[in-house]
């Protein structure tokens, strides 16, 4: 599971930063083309839905996605690494 925030839904409020325990949200620096602020992440792969969520199957904290007052904050799943051969030519 991969944490993103989705950029058209956010509107900066950096709730989200307030309430992580592990402060993986960072409040922006750069504003997008609407003008917000989005929070940044820091090492988000920290989260424990992130790393555990898929072996336990249900939410563990989810703190972050209750406070977003605007549904921003999800996991997505991530592709499963295919390590694959590499042909040199010589
Ligand atoms: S689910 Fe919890 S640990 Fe994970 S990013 Fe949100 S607040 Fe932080
Ligand atoms: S709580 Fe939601 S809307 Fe507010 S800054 Fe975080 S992701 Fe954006």
């Amino acid at each position: 599971m991969r944490l993103v925030i989705d950029e058209v839904r956010c509107k900066g409020c950096n709730l989200c930063t307030l309430v992580c325990p592990y402060r993986i949200f960072k409040p922006g620096t750069i504003a997008n083309r609407k003008g917000i602020l989005v929070p940044v992440t820091d090492r988000p792969e920290r989260c424990t839905n992130c790393r555990l969520q898929k072996i336990y199957g249900r939410t563990l904290c989810g703190m972050c996605q209750m406070i977003c007052p605007d549904q921003a904050i999800n996991w997505v799943n991530e592709e499963v690494y295919e390590p694959h051969r590499v042909v040199v030519e010589d």
